[in-house]
């Protein structure tokens, strides 16, 4: 992973101190703490659910995945994993997961966050990667790029990082409510999330949950606003209460996951596509 980064800034080399990376032109620093590297500074979360989330995450570490988002999440558990593993060999290949939070599905995969989480390996910002050209061989993420502002230039960044028949692997929520974390800016169609990429051509697309998912994500949230008249911090407590209300309907979903003619009303779709020609340099 080492050759492939270089500064954010410049993009020129990155020479190593004992506690940093340097950069070798524009003298830029990136602090190296405990393995880990910080080529920006942390920022704090904002919104009421999402501190909750964060301080969650933090506390129950893989508890928060397995249970809170296998289990009371209202939505059917989609397995991430296994899906980047049909496409990718992380033994072999630079697989780089965006927007991991605390969570490593796989110890070869190099994990990237905004936030500082105990299982991130590169602290840095998606608009401004510190990775070299074609130096990737995939960049998987799960529910992440409805959270970057600009993401039209943020993809053309990570398909500027990407090899040449290199993969870009996506869970882009479709129909589903707003939820800031810390900020949240859009929703893609399966033709948005097909053409996402400069240069890159449709390998797979699937609704990754089905139509209950929808019911209950409704379900939770239309009663979390309705109940909560307005008070922010009262909403994001009855979201989690009504979560353990009606988790369970979610689970009529298992007959319809991965259905194309559900694509239309899907929760979130997970769609890769492969690189097959350089359109642009970013
Ligand atoms: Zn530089």
């Amino acid at each position: 992973m080492r050759e492939a980064l270089c500064c954010p800034t410049c993009r020129a080399d990155l020479t190593d101190t004992p506690s940093s990376l340097r950069c070798s032109t524009c003298s830029a620093e990136y602090p190296v703490r405990g393995g880990k590297i910080y080529f920006i500074e942390v920022p704090d979360a904002t919104d009421e659910l999402d501190i909750v989330k964060y301080r969650l995450k933090k506390i129950l570490g893989k508890a928060y995945y397995a249970l809170g988002i296998t289990v009371f999440a209202p939505t059917f558990p989609f397995n991430y994993r296994a899906a980047v593993l049909r496409f990718s060999d992380p033994e072999k290949q630079l697989v780089i997961d965006i927007g991991a939070g605390n969570h490593r599905i796989d110890p070869q995969i190099v994990t990237i966050d905004l936030f500082d989480y105990a299982a991130t390996d590169i602290v840095c910002d998606l608009s401004n990667l510190p990775f070299r050209d074609e130096s990737v061989d995939a960049f998987i993420s799960r529910s992440v790029l409805e959270h970057v502002p600009g993401l039209t230039q943020i993809c053309k960044n990570l398909a500027r990082a990407t090899r040449e028949n290199g993969l870009a692997a996506h869970l882009i929520p479709f129909m589903f409510p707003f939820h800031a974390s810390p900020h949240d800016y859009q929703r893609l169609t399966h033709v948005g999330a097909a053409t996402l990429f400069p240069g890159f051509e449709l390998l797979e697309q699937r609704n990754a949950t089905g139509p209950f998912t929808l019911l209950t994500l409704l379900l939770t949230e239309v009663l979390a606003v309705i109940f909560s008249l307005g008070n922010e911090r009262l909403k994001a407590f009855l979201y989690l209460i009504f979560c353990l209300v009606f988790f369970p309907i979610k689970f009529l979903d298992f007959p319809f996951v991965g259905r194309r003619s559900m694509l239309g009303i899907a929760p979130s779709i997970f769609t890769v596509t492969r690189k097959t020609r350089n359109l642009e340099v970013v």
